[in-house]
């Protein structure tokens, strides 16, 4: 029999679990938080949701679906649908469950809106056990609002009262880098358990819903400060120079632009030269558009290749990037399938998951899975869905070599 496949990257939740703000990635502020109020009315979402689309910024209309479902059904029923396509061949698979953190996206935060998204996760692993692998959204600004991230951590991933969720989630664009201070020590146990995470790493993004990013954010401050002795590859100590003096001279972007910076792939050098051991996950493997643009423009702005350069570096035993999102393009899978046949080892670092329910706009989620399934071919198939998850998922506290 066919062993369980596992989706590494999909996402439950619904408009409970982000604040009005959220709206403001979408639409004018002024309209955002009056469609805000009306989208929480049940029976009042569907046209106004219709009205908000129209409306909708073009750079941001490929996140429009995190509201089409969001706003209409329970987070169960969102899990429902997301099952609904595998059911039948692949009876169980495992859907790993990203949770988000969207209470530090303002200044002002929205405290409670995370608890209530995991209170909601939470209800779903009682239901579906065996089903969902929740992972749990990590903020480092949380530290700063009064949680204290090592016993929070603990309180997570501890043997006596295992919570059941597997790993760990961040989500940069939201205003923050990866090499924060605060998160030192969260991949510092992350690291010391192999518990697994997961990051969002490609241009764009739900961003920091104020008018401006404030520049506390902004100024790049690392745990890890590399130097020209540092052990890099050739060129990646020049990029890194750049690309925070680029940043330094765009303080002034918008949100919705500056949020690239968050997210870049070579901000994970610091991260990883302290850390080599780390398993992190970086999510879509950098974008469509710089998977199929091949080696277009500078170090900085291949950030494919700057994640192909991570994931298959010897050193970083524990690093993967999926597929998430970015399978619904034909010529990605193309790509992506060559860059297997040319490098082996990349064939072990990639992981499969859709990103649901982002892609539902262009393609039903089963779809999308038998079409890559096809596309990718069964020995990629296999190692993809099955063979990889299983070592990337399992920790101290996970057993995934047992699904
Ligand atoms: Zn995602």
């Amino acid at each position: 029999m066919e062993k369980n496949i596992i989706n590494c990257h999909t996402h439950a939740f619904n408009f409970t679990c982000v604040p009005d703000a959220f709206l403001s990635n979408y639409v004018q502020r002024i309209i955002a938080q009056i469609a805000a109020g009306l989208l929480r009315v049940r029976w009042l979402s569907r046209p106004v949701l219709f009205l908000v689309k129209a409306l909708a910024n073009n750079k941001t209309k490929k996140m429009i679906d995190f509201l089409l479902i969001g706003t209409s059904k329970s987070v169960e029923d969102v899990f429902t649908e997301l099952r609904k396509g595998y059911q039948g061949i692949y009876p169980n698979a495992r859907m790993v469950i990203l949770t988000m953190n969207f209470d530090y996206m303002t200044q002002k935060g929205s405290s409670g809106l995370f608890e209530t998204q995991l209170a909601m996760i939470k209800d779903l692993k009682r239901k579906y056990p065996d089903v969902c692998l929740p992972f749990l959204g990590i903020d480092p600004r949380m530290e700063e609002h009064g949680v204290e991230l090592i016993s929070y951590l603990h309180s997570y991933f501890n043997k006596t009262n295992y919570s059941g969720f597997v790993g760990l989630k961040l989500y940069p664009s939201l205003g923050f880098y990866p090499f924060n201070p605060q998160l030192e020590k969260v991949y510092s146990f992350a690291e010391e358990h192999s518990i697994p995470m997961m990051t969002h790493c490609t241009p764009d993004g739900a961003y920091y819903a104020d008018s401006k990013v404030p520049e506390s954010l902004q100024i790049p401050v690392s745990f890890n400060y590399l130097t020209q002795y540092s052990d890099l590859p050739d060129g990646v100590f020049e990029a890194i120079q750049e690309l925070r003096q680029t940043i330094m001279h765009n303080l002034d972007k918008k949100p919705a632009d500056f949020c690239d910076f968050f997210l870049h792939p070579l901000n994970y050098w610091d991260v990883l030269d302290k850390f080599p051991k780390l398993k992190i996950c970086l999510a879509h493997c950098g974008g469509e558009e710089t998977i199929v643009g091949g080696n277009k423009g500078t170090t900085a702005e291949r950030w494919y290749q700057n994640v192909k350069e991570i994931v298959t570096r010897k050193a970083f035993a524990n690093t993967y990037a999926d597929v998430s999102f970015v399978l619904y393009r034909d010529d990605v899978i193309e790509a992506i399938r060559k860059d297997m046949d040319a490098n082996p080892l990349l064939s072990q670092k990639l992981l499969f998951g859709t990103d649901f329910f982002m892609t539902t706009r262009y393609v039903k989620e089963f779809d999308l899975v038998e079409n890559f399934r096809k596309k990718i071919g069964e020995t990629y198939w296999h190692q993809l869905a099955i063979v990889n998850p299983r070592k990337y998922l399992t920790s101290d506290f996970f057993n995934a070599q047992l699904i």
